[in-house]
Parts: structure tokens; C-alpha cells; sequence
């Protein structure tokens, strides 16, 4: 299962294998054993090469919430099912008075979610406001290089949800500063809502993609649509000037 759309896994395969990386996806009995003083770890028990041997293994598996030695239960704090702290949309635990921010909320996994749950509890205690973790757009780079900048839904999720859409899309050989850089690999694409003309979702993966990315996360915040940005004049030469460009070039 794709957690990004397939072109953009593609296309981030294309970069690593560029690289000299090999991705050996779907490996289901991954295994290790000595070898000499290297170590062979088995990747596939189906397709190509049934190992691969080197010096070192780095085992990046995910992350689990580091709640269960606070005597979180002593406060009567409830978690759900994975050990994180259930809260509501202005992250207020069960127990009065007791609010969860950050990774252990489960609500994002990033230090600008992080950051952002320091700002709504704050704002709303202090400030008198009424900010909602719900009226966060998410959003995250993948720095491999070149990044990747996303916000919002992919091109699958978008159509999955049944919405009536439009697909912006260029390659970074058809953007001027990539070319000039010699950083032609990637592309940008732009999803928009054909009925309401919102942004759902865009993903720049390229030079500057995790800068890039931000002409959408703030066209999405302020919920203008997506002509606004079409509309507006970038600077020459930058990554961002196609921005428009593909907002004027929509494609059912
Ligand atoms: C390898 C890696 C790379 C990452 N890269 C990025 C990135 O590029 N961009 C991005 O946005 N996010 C990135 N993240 C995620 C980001 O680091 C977290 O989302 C962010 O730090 C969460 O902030 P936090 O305050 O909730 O938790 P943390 O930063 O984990 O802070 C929790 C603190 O609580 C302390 N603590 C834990 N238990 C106790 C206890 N019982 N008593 C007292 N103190 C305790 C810990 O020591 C820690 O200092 C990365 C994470 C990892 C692991």
C-alpha cells in the first residue's frame, strides 16, 4: 500500500537508485545473521537477490509513544489502544485541567504539530481564542534530496473521496532554476476541487520542493481558491514561478 501516490514513490525510487540505493520493497521475511564480519539480512523470500550483505543495519520500524512511566493511569488519564494520550480538538485530556501536547497526543508526529499544540492550548487558555488541532492542515517535507514538500490529500486520497477534481502537473526538467541547477529529477503536481475550486493537496518534489510547497499550505490556510494563486505574479527564475503555471494548466 502506497502511503504517496505511486508516480511520486516512482519517482523517489528513480532518485535513490541515481544515488546508488537499492529499494527492496515488500520484503516480507526480513531476516539477519553474521557473516563474517559483515551481516547479511534477507530481504525477499520471492523476487531477486534473497540477501543483501554489508557492514552495518540501521532498523528504522517506527515509533511508539514513551507514556507508559509518567503514572499517567495514577492521574486517571486515559490512553487508547496504542499508548497515546487521548485528548479532544483543543487537546484537553480526560481529567480537568490536564491538557497532552506533541507526539504523545497522536495527533501529529512532527515538531510543527508539536509546536502548533503548544499554540492552541496556549492561545485558548491565555488569549481567549478557539483554535482546533482539526483546523490543522497537514502538512511535511521528506528531505531526501532532492525533498519532497506535501500538504494536504494525495492525488489517490482526493480521488478516493469521490470529489470532482482537476490535476496540475510539471516535471522539474520543464522548471527553468532546476534545470540550471542540474536538479531536473521530480516534479510538481496540484490537486484542486473542480466544484468548490480549493486546494486539497500538492506535492513538490524537487529543488527547494519543502520551500515551495508553502505557496499552497498558505493558499489553503487562508481558504482562498485556488485562482488566487493562479492569478499571483512569482519571482523569475525560482522553483515557485511554475506555481501558477500549473494552476492555469488543469486537467480533469
Ligand atoms: C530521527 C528523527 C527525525 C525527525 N525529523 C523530523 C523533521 O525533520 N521534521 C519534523 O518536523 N519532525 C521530525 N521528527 C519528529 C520530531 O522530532 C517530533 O515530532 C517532535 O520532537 C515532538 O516533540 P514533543 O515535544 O512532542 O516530544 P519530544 O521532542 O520527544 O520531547 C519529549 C521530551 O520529554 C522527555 N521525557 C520523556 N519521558 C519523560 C519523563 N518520564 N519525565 C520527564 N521527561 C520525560 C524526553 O526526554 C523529551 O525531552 C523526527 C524524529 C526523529 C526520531
Amino acid at each position: 500500500m502506497w502511503r504517496e501516490d505511486e508516480d511520486i514513490c516512482t519517482a523517489i525510487e528513480g532518485i535513490f537508485t541515481k544515488e546508488g540505493i537499492t529499494i527492496r520493497a515488500q520484503a516480507e521475511c526480513i531476516r539477519f545473521e553474521s557473516r563474517g564480519q559483515d551481516i547479511a539480512a534477507g530481504v525477499n523470500c520471492v523476487n531477486g537477490e534473497p540477501e543483501v550483505v554489508g557492514s552495518h543495519v540501521l532498523l528504522a520500524v517506527g515509533r511508539r509513544p514513551n507514556t507508559d512511566d509518567l503514572g499517567i493511569e495514577k492521574a486517571g488519564i486515559e490512553l487508547d489502544a496504542r499508548g497515546y494520550i487521548e485528548v479532544d480538538d483543543q487537546l484537553r485530556t480526560n481529567v480537568p485541567g490536564i491538557w497532552a501536547l506533541g507526539d504523545c497526543n497522536g495527533k501529529g508526529a512532527f515538531t510543527h504539530t508539536a509546536y502548533n499544540d503548544f499554540e492552541i492550548a496556549a492561545q485558548n487558555l491565555l488569549d481567549g481564542r478557539s483554535r482546533r488541532v482539526s483546523d490543522r492542515i497537514p502538512c511535511y517535507g521528506l528531505f531526501i534530496d532532492p525533498p519532497l514538500g506535501r500538504v494536504g490529500m494525495s492525488e489517490t486520497q482526493a480521488r478516493a473521496s469521490k470529489r470532482n477534481i482537476r490535476v496540475g502537473q510539471r516535471p522539474m526538467t520543464r522548471v527553468k532554476r532546476a534545470v540550471e541547477k542540474g536538479e531536473s529529477q521530480g516534479f510538481m503536481k496540484v490537486i484542486v476541487d473542480a466544484d468548490s475550486n480549493e486546494i486539497l493537496g500538492a506535492a513538490v518534489l524537487g529543488p527547494s520542493g519543502d520551500e515551495a510547497v508553502h505557496c499552497f499550505i498558505d493558499t489553503m490556510s487562508a481558504k482562498a481558491p485556488y485562482s488566487t494563486l493562479r492569478d499571483t505574479v512569482h519571482i523569475h527564475p525560482t522553483v515557485s514561478e511554475l506555481i501558477p503555471t500549473i494552476l492555469g494548466e488543469l486537467k480533469p
